[in-house]
């Protein structure tokens, strides 16, 4: 399996200042072609790029930090690309180390969809950087209703093939779908256990309404709202996020099919709690993005053990690594 075919460099940095999902990934068989170089300093920095961190100075290296949820950095050079706007989580959240205040760099943002689990802090971080957003319309309206500059948001629709030029790379929307956990019987329940049995106190509840006020309500997000973005940068190398599990729409068929295999696709699934729903939205996603490595967004959640799944090779099987508590 060739890993990249021009870009011969890629890191993974499983949550900076975490600490535990670091080590975690290091203690694990990690594969050797994530293995960061010792010569380049990005690759050893707990900072992001974002934050103040250094940079990429190799070409052939894209710096992939994941942040938790759906929120990563990529750095390629110069280049700072922001996925998702996620920081402050609230104080069932464990501390990422740092916070939405200290994102003062990025030459863009993309936001997946409108919910406030990935765009509570895009307003915000649209101000400190200077940086435009991608989104779609839903996405945008809360933006605009939060006082964003109108000049940086560049909405999209995913339906029409669109093709955006930037210095190093292009983006391409297609419009995804959201996932639809409640279709797999017994996520509904999980998800009133897990209530019941960790509830929120009046304090963390309030601290997360802040914050959830920060996201799209929209039920249209389901079928309007989510934005998969396929990144090519200038060699050839190819990303494609898609930041919501839901089924595969006949755009992303369509524009997968022209476009041929990613090398890296980072792809929701966890709001389907139960294994069998994960498979039935992850399958269709590997045969229609067919990427050479997977990357497995994880959801949640709040201060229990986070399931971590390194970056492996593409395979028919999902392979889950869970760190101690
Ligand atoms: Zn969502």
């Amino acid at each position: 399996m060739t890993l990249r075919p021009k870009t011969a460099g890629l890191l993974f940095f499983l949550g900076l200042g975490l600490g535990l999902p670091c080590l975690a990934a290091e203690q694990q068989s990690m594969d050797p072609r994530f293995a960061p170089p010792p010569q380049e300093e990005a690759c050893r920095s707990l900072s992001l790029a974002a934050t103040g961190g250094p940079t990429v100075k190799d070409p052939k290296i894209l710096a992939v930090r994941w942040l938790g949820f759906s929120t990563y950095e990529l750095v390629y050079g110069d280049r700072i690309i922001l996925l998702d706007n996620y920081y402050d989580r609230g104080p069932r959240y464990r501390y990422l180390g740092f916070e939405a205040a200290d994102v003062k760099r990025a030459n863009l943002i993309l936001v997946g969809h409108g919910h406030s689990d990935h765009m509570s802090d895009t307003a915000q971080t649209i101000v400190q950087t200077g940086a435009s957003v991608i989104a779609a319309p839903i996405s945008a309206a809360k933006l605009l209703s939060e006082g964003v500059d109108p000049g940086k948001i560049i909405q999209v629709t995913g339906r029409d093939g669109q093709i955006l030029k930037f210095k190093g790379f292009t983006v391409q929307p297609v419009l995804g779908r959201h996932g639809e956990p409640n279709l797999a019987p017994g996520t509904g329940a999980f998800r009133k256990a897990y209530a019941d049995a960790y509830p929120a106190t009046a304090e963390e509840k309030a601290a997360e309404d802040v914050i959830g006020a920060k996201g799209s309500r929209d039920p249209h997000i389901l079928d309007q709202g989510m934005i998969a973005f396929i990144i090519t940068f200038d060699d050839g190398f190819r990303l494609a996020w898609r930041d919501s599990g839901g089924f595969m729409t006949d755009y992303e068929k369509a524009a997968m099919a022209k476009i041929g295999p990613v090398d890296i696709l980072i792809g929701a699934v966890a709001a389907n709690v139960v294994a069998e729903a994960n498979v039935a939205v992850l399958m269709p996603m590997i045969d229609t993005y067919r990427p050479s490595v997977y990357f497995r967004r994880t959801t949640k959640k709040k201060s229990a053990a986070i399931p971590i799944a390194p970056p492996s090779p593409c395979s028919r099987a999902s392979r889950i690594n869970i760190p101690p508590p």
